[in-house]
């Protein structure tokens, strides 16, 4: 009945049931097929807001769907909810080359916003691997990260304006352009980082940055964690502000990536403790380059950095990244479990070598790596090894409970999804929770949208 209902609203093409359900992947982080009622494809606004309306009065849960390349399994729905899925909402609606803004709908790729961008000579700042297949709708969200936060911030920073509808139906245009309006609340932020779970995006209006003429990449490396902080402040300063990425590679990581059968090769040689990807982005190629090099050659000189090189041409820099990026390697290594993790740049240290140990004691059948964003106080650890469902909730008490005491978060950028329910409350003070949970009571009562997700029960 209620999926008649559906089909009258969104087309009978665009109601998907059996096979046109199963043939579909459930997403990255997940295997096997997709187990949704239906899937629903609204083609504008309106028809969201019919749709949730519908669902609303039945008591019908959904999962919101983008390009299901989240890692939280935060949009992997059951056989008794209904997968709201944005993908035919994919326009380009306009670009303001003054204003320096994007409007689009949720559905439109990461990729295609970056591009689009690009034609105009400017720039969408935030950037992450799976940038072909995720929505932006999603990456607003979920709050997404990536390689460019240090400078350009969270996906937050670039959101100037949205329209999300809510759990009743309710339309709510809140499609802001200026990046200054303090007029009361600022409702958007309702819908950001909120993984759907009070109203579903559908709409954007995106913040655009004058596109960087110039790129400076160098690998460096540091022979303790005090000079790697110490580097991050020389460089960071010496640069001003322009520096747009620090990424750290413990040195089991780089061990790793630069060894066969790793494709990549040792740029610096294997024996340092740690090894920062270092990139600026500016207004002029010439005096760019030789501000960088001035900075990595202060640094060597200072005794912050022990060997560095920096890359000549853009094929070099690529392969820096490559190093940096090779998830590959750890798929071959088993099933990775994959942990982002943020705390107190000062406390790093102390905090990896009390995980590092600890996983050494309690599982040592499965290989342990660290790197990360570290000017956002952001660590990736990576646990492979023979998949087992105790092994992981094991790994995962290695990894989270020596945050507690560090008032880190056990998630700095993938968000809490399904995957991190258990530990939400250990990051979050319990005042912080009621609230979240008035909100949620307010703008969904009857707790259709993305339901257990995030805030359990
Ligand atoms: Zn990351």
């Amino acid at each position: 009945m209620l999926l008649e209902r559906l089909e009258r609203i969104v087309g009978p093409d665009h109601v998907l049931t059996g096979e046109r359900v199963s043939s579909r992947a459930v997403g990255w982080a997940d295997h096997g097929p997709c187990r949704a009622r239906a899937i629903v494809r609204p083609g504008t606004t309106d028809e969201v807001s019919r749709v949730l309306a519908a669902c609303n009065a039945a008591g019908q849960p959904l999962v919101t769907m983008g390009g299901l390349t989240g890692l939280v399994r935060g949009s992997v729905a059951d056989a008794d909810e209904i997968g709201l899925s944005l993908e035919r909402m994919h326009r380009i609606e306009a670009v303001d080359v003054v204003g320096r803004t994007m409007t689009v709908e949720a559905g439109v790729p990461l990729q295609r916003v970056q591009e689009e961008a690009e034609k105009h000579g400017l720039l969408y700042p935030v950037d992450f691997g799976a940038r072909g297949s995720a929505h932006i709708g999603g990456s607003v969200a979920t709050n997404a990260g990536g390689n460019g936060v240090i400078r350009y911030g969270m996906t937050r920073e670039s959101v100037l304006g949205l329209e999300a509808v809510l759990a009743d139906g309710t339309v709510v245009p809140a499609m802001n352009r200026m990046l200054k309006n303090n007029a009361a609340y600022d409702v958007k932020q309702l819908f950001i980082g909120t993984e759907g779970t009070l109203g579903v995006v559908t709409r954007l209006v995106l913040r655009l940055r004058e596109m960087p003429r110039s790129t400076q990449t160098a690998l460096v490396a540091c022979g303790g964690f005090g000079a790697v902080t110490q580097f991050l402040k020389h460089v960071d300063g010496a640069l001003g502000g322009a520096l747009s990425a620090f990424e750290l590679m413990w040195n089991a990581f780089y061990r790793l990536v630069t060894t066969p059968p790793a494709k990549g090769s040792p740029p610096l040689s294997q024996e340092h403790d740690y090894y920062v990807l270092v990139e600026s982005q500016g207004g002029d190629p010439g005096r760019d380059q030789a501000q960088f090099e001035d900075a990595i050659a202060a640094a060597l000189e200072a005794g912050l950095v022990s060997d560095a090189v920096v890359a000549g041409s853009e094929a070099q820099r690529e392969s820096l990244w490559a190093l940096r990026d090779d998830v590959e390697t750890f798929f071959r290594l088993g099933m990775p479990v994959v942990f982002d993790v943020s705390l107190p740049i000062a406390e790093m240290e102390e905090y990896v070598g009390e995980v590092v140990a600890r996983l050494e004691r309690e599982w040592p059948a499965y290989r342990r790596f660290v790197f990360g964003h570290l000017g956002d106080g952001n660590l990736h650890v990576i646990a492979t090894g023979p998949p087992s469902v105790e092994a992981r909730r094991g790994i995962e008490r290695c990894v989270y409970e020596p945050l507690a005491a560090r008032q880190g978060s056990v998630s700095a950028e993938h968000g809490i999804g399904l995957e991190k329910l258990p530990w939400l409350a250990q990051c979050r003070s319990p005042a912080e929770l009621a609230l979240m949970r008035r909100l949620k009571q307010t703008l969904d009562p009857k707790g259709i949208l993305n339901p257990g997700r995030v805030l359990a029960g």
